[in-house]
């Protein structure tokens, strides 16, 4: 499992597919803040109302498919 670096343990990251576009996006499940990488950082992130409203949409859960948690990655 891959943690939330804001919300320390309290936050897992997720993988998910935003419905409208098809693309892979990775949100904490605690304070929505997306990243567009598995690389996450706390430079890189976007909140996720920015991203859906730059689709014309809402910030919310229903609008991604495929949620999964997003594994440790081994590099
Ligand atoms: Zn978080």
């Amino acid at each position: 499992m891959t943690v939330c670096p804001f919300c320390q343990n309290n936050g897992l990251i997720y993988k998910a597919v935003i419905k409208v576009t098809g693309d892979i996006i990775y949100i904490c499940d605690k304070c929505d803040l997306v990243w567009k990488t598995p690389n996450i950082s706390l430079e890189n992130c976007y909140t996720f109302e920015e991203i859906m409203s730059g689709l014309g949409r809402k910030n919310l859960w229903s609008e991604l498919s495929d949620i999964t948690p997003l594994q440790k990655e081994i590099l």
